[in-house]
């Protein structure tokens, strides 16, 4: 009889762990639904980032053989180390090499999405003639 009460209590016990156990499993399966999510979510990042970190390993060897430059503070263009051209630095941030046209007045950038103009501090236009200024005014003067 004791041997039966016995079995009687363990079967309680084991039919209580039972319940806790699904309980506990029911919750694990939750959690693992959430990490399964987030896993997803961080494989689309890591995605995300491997192309990102592709299109910026392009872009720094394509930095890494554009001409050496300096900056020229007056002109606000690129002056090329080894060949002195000058250089749109508009393009050369978006590691497009863009040797400038030389103007009379300054250098143009013919990329076509840039267009960028850098004037010539050095510039001096050329001084407007007098002489039909004062032609003029002789006429107005002449009229009144
Ligand atoms: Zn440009």
């Amino acid at each position: 009889m004791l041997k039966f009460i016995d079995f009687i209590r363990k079967l309680i016990v084991d039919i209580f762990n039972l319940r806790n156990l699904r309980q506990e499993l029911a919750s694990l399966k939750q959690e693992n639904a959430s990490l399964k999510a987030e896993n997803d979510n961080l494989k689309i990042d890591l995605k995300t980032g491997q192309e990102e970190h592709e299109i910026l390993k392009q872009k720094f060897d394509v930095f890494q053989r554009m001409p050496p430059t300096e900056f020229d503070k007056k002109s606000g263009t690129l002056i090329g180390t080894k060949d002195n051209f000058r250089y749109c630095i508009s393009c050369k941030v978006k590691t497009i090499i863009s040797p400038l046209q030389e103007l009379e007045h300054g250098w143009q950038c013919n990329i076509k999405e840039c267009k960028e103009f850098y004037n010539n501090p050095e510039y001096k236009p050329p001084a407007v003639s007098t002489q039909r200024r004062i032609y003029r005014s002789r006429i107005n003067w002449d009229t009144y």
